[in-house]
């Protein structure tokens, strides 16, 4: 077991009781104008240490609120720093909408449990005025908040009011400071994972070398939006409508990033049902270079999805206590998975068929990437790569978009028509495990 500090964001509406909405608009007036300060200062070349306490004095804010909010506005300049490679904008000097006010619990806001059911808020917009009222949530979310309020090993952290949808919410932090997590080396269960920019395929292997199973989740919805996000911004660009340009660039990153949840979640859910698995994925940093990027476009369209996708599996599979790893990603798309071939060559891949030059083995080219980065994982554990003898039947489950220019409701309608398309094997002729060798000696 490894212990871990894990937390978890929990959404909640706000009924108010005392003072009012316009008073949350004032607090978060305020926030956008702290933001915008400290982009300003920034791009007049200031240093960060400095730009934090004079705006900080300037505020109106409870002191430690403008605090978060002058960190919240420095931690998106760094992740345009960290992310400028990948084409990811600067934030814009000049904001005209609402930032969220960011609290300390105990601070800027506080939540409490009153009388069993009831759990009341008190947020303040400003030193001496107090927003207050009653949390409207899902029993989830509620039973989590209650969880950090009575069990030690769990704290209740910083909130963000934020107004979404027409209506105030506050986003309520938790975190568990010791949560337990499997050993990578213990598990019985190594599942592979390669993910792509519209599916992320798993293979199942134990110990034994015996691939358990294997499923594709497609989601080719969020590369097609990401593409017609990405033209519509071009065209407003051109146009010189950057306010617009914000607002699409909004829309399509809470749109993958509900896709992307729901696959993690299904992805986890899958992973779950082995004996102490351990997820491995490839190792981005090394990907990212070895990938055959065409344009700027390409690169920016591809590295999001990969590195979120990733980052929402671990984080939620580590809440279940199932670890994660990685491993060198050379040449798992290209290299035949049959213990006795091993042949790696480009010309083994054609999109989504993988078909071995040598010994014409053929499956899907991402099933068969994900059982690749299994068999890494048992090389890079310096520990004999289970012989591979026969493959389960491809397995997909796709989640298709309703329809075109549904893009700004991010909250499920896209998702009504999800089809399930289980079974669909990706060679129809053979049966359920289709044997290696008979194969190779077949087509
Ligand atoms: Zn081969």
């Amino acid at each position: 077991m490894q212990s871990l500090q894990l937390t978890h964001t929990l959404s909640f509406g706000l009924d108010i009781q005392t003072g009012s909405g316009d008073d949350l608009q004032t607090g978060c007036l305020e926030a956008r104008r702290i933001r915008n300060e400290v982009n300003r200062l920034d791009k007049e070349g200031w240093e960060w240490d400095d730009i934090k306490s004079p705006v900080v004095d300037n505020a109106t804010h409870v002191k430690n609120t403008s605090q978060l909010i002058v960190e919240k506005a420095l931690g998106e300049i760094e992740t345009y720093h960290d992310h400028k490679d990948d084409d990811w904008g600067r934030p814009y000097p000049y904001i005209d909408g609402l930032y969220p006010m960011v609290m300390n619990h105990g601070e800027g806001y506080r939540v409490f449990v009153e009388d069993g059911d009831t759990v009341r808020f008190r947020i303040s917009s400003e030193p001496y005025n107090h927003v207050k009222g009653k949390l409207r949530g899902s029993p989830d979310h509620f039973d989590r908040l209650r969880t950090a309020f009575t069990d030690d090993e769990w704290r209740v952290g910083t909130a963000e009011v934020v107004h979404k949808h027409d209506e105030w919410r506050l986003h309520v932090t938790v975190t568990h400071e010791h949560h337990r997590v499997a050993n990578k080396t213990d598990a019985d269960t190594v599942v592979g994972a390669d993910v792509n920019e519209d599916c992320i395929a798993l293979a199942a292997m134990g110990r034994d070398g015996d691939i358990q199973d294997s499923v594709v989740f497609e989601y080719p919805s969020v590369k097609e939006q990401r593409h017609e996000f990405f033209t519509k911004r071009k065209r407003m660009q051109k146009a010189k409508q950057t306010s617009c340009e914000a607002v699409v660039q909004t829309e399509e990153r809470d749109y993958v990033h509900d896709c992307l949840h729901k696959v993690s979640r299904q992805v986890v859910e899958w992973v779950s049902q082995f004996s102490a698995p351990v997820v491995v994925f490839e190792d981005l940093k090394d990907m990212r270079d070895s990938l055959d990027y065409g344009t700027r476009m390409n690169r920016r369209l591809h590295s999001l999805p990969f590195a979120a996708l990733q980052d929402m599996v671990s984080y939620k599979a580590a809440w279940d206590g199932i670890p994660c790893a990685e491993v060198d990603p050379e040449y798992t798309s290209q290299r035949c998975p049959r213990t006795e071939c091993q042949h790696t060559e480009r010309a083994n891949r054609h999109k989504k068929r993988f078909r071995c030059v040598e010994c014409r083995f053929q499956d899907h080219a991402d099933r068969k990437a994900a059982v690749c980065v299994v068999q890494e994982w048992f090389d890079q554990q310096h520990e004999n790569v289970p012989s591979l003898e026969t493959l389960p039947r491809v397995k997909k489950v796709r989640r298709a978009a309703s329809g075109r220019g549904g893009a700004t409701d991010s909250h499920g309608a896209l998702f009504a028509s999800g089809v399930d398309r289980h079974g669909t094997s990706a060679q129809p002729s053979q049966g359920a495990r289709e044997e290696l060798k008979s194969v190779a000696s077949t087509v």
